[in-house]
């Protein structure tokens, strides 16, 4: 109670009767469903985006939180309103939540970021001379295509600087400008010698410096997402023929690096069939009982939510889910463990659901796999 007349007394009197005001209606008005709720500045923006399994009980957490130390406090502090919205189960308030975190990016949701960064991707840019690099969570809503989650972001870069002196790709800073041999007009003062030592030793196809087309450098990429993909292996052949010809010469300091190199390409790959393979279980239609029997049917495929509505119950409803699974499932490409940029929240959402949930993952329905073809 002392605490709470000392955190009462920081506030200054205006913010604390908004404070009040704010409690009074979720203690009259919230009741513990699963749900969203979101806290509002004075001009409507959304300062935070919360979920819940239960809305009250959450919302009076918020404001139980002692002002200025907690995030909660100043964050009420800040706020001029609160609302909410009731979902049919916890899953569905956790993507709903992150829908409305991705509409309205508020200031304070940091938590979703944070979990992002523990997992590091191989990012492959868009543009002239696309660059893979290895990147803590997603930049957001761009053009690049990534590949993770991983483990590791240390041993994943090793693995991936040789990938990209093997194949001869750039690693230099995303604003380096590239010319290309094809180009039509080339800036008169482009140097033959770009001044970086990966062109010098053959380490990159040089496209800063018209070494190489535009063509010539995008066979290069495909092949690093074939290798990737685990669909070629010249890279880690080629390190072997060169770690045995060492071996004959009796190089044995150089055979003994090639070795490390093919290791690391070896295991590069391997990460990759596991991620995969990860992801490709991440494959069912799921039904969750739902608050007031508002039961609802998702299908989800690679980790991905790709339909969602209320579950069926006669047998029309039924053929129409039926059909929208068949959809969803209908045979692709073979994956090659690309995630959209705007995609990779959802998956770590779903893949950390069920892995907090197992028994979930259990209730859910495999689907027939789905048929493959070589890209
Ligand atoms: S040679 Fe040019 S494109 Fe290649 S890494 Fe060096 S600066 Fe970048």
């Amino acid at each position: 109670m002392a605490l709470r007349r000392r955190r009462r007394k920081e506030l200054p009197p205006l913010v604390e009767a908004r404070r009040d005001t704010m409690l009074a209606a979720v203690k009259s008005d919230a009741r513990d469903k699963p749900g969203t709720y979101r806290l509002l500045a004075e001009d409507g923006e959304v300062l935070y985006v919360g979920k819940s399994k239960g809305v009250r009980t959450r919302l009076l957490t918020h404001f139980r939180a002692e002002y200025p130390r907690d995030k909660s406090a100043r964050m009420i502090a800040e706020a001029h309103s609160v609302a909410w919205d009731y979902e049919p189960s916890e899953f569905a308030a956790c993507i709903s939540e992150l829908r409305l975190i991705k509409r309205w990016r508020p200031r304070y949701n940091v938590a979703m970021k944070r979990d992002a960064r523990h997992y590091a991707f191989i990012r492959l840019t868009a543009g002239p001379a696309p660059k893979l690099h290895v990147v803590r969570g997603s930049h957001g809503h761009d053009d690049a295509t990534y590949f993770g989650p991983f483990h590791g972001a240390v041993q994943l870069a090793e693995a991936l600087r040789e990938l990209n002196d093997a194949l001869g790709l750039r690693d230099c800073a995303l604003d380096t400008r590239m010319h290309f041999a094809d180009q039509v007009e080339l800036p008169v003062a482009v140097a033959r010698t770009p001044g970086c030592i990966r062109y010098e030793i053959g380490r990159c196809l040089g496209p800063c410096v018209a070494a190489t087309t535009a063509a010539q450098y995008d066979e290069r990429v495909r092949l690093a997402r074939e290798f990737l993909a685990g669909r070629h292996d010249a890279p880690i052949v080629a390190l072997r023929e060169a770690m045995e010809a060492s071996s004959e010469r009796l190089e044995f300091e150089r055979a003994a690096a090639l070795r490390d190199k093919v290791t690391r390409l070896e295991s590069l790959q391997a990460q990759f069939t596991r991620l995969r393979f990860a992801v490709e279980t991440l494959s069912f239609t799921y039904t969750v009982s739902g608050d007031g029997g508002d039961d609802r049917a998702y299908v989800i495929r690679r980790g991905r939510v790709r339909h969602e509505g209320p579950a069926p119950r006669t047998p029309a409803e039924q053929a129409l889910f039926d059909a929208r699974v068949a959809e969803v499932f209908a045979p692709v490409a073979r994956d090659s463990g690309a995630v959209p940029a705007h995609e990779i929240d959802e998956l770590l959402l779903v893949a950390s659901w069920f892995r907090q949930h197992p028994a979930e993952l259990e209730r859910a329905t495999p689907t027939a796999p789905a048929l493959t073809r070589s890209a």
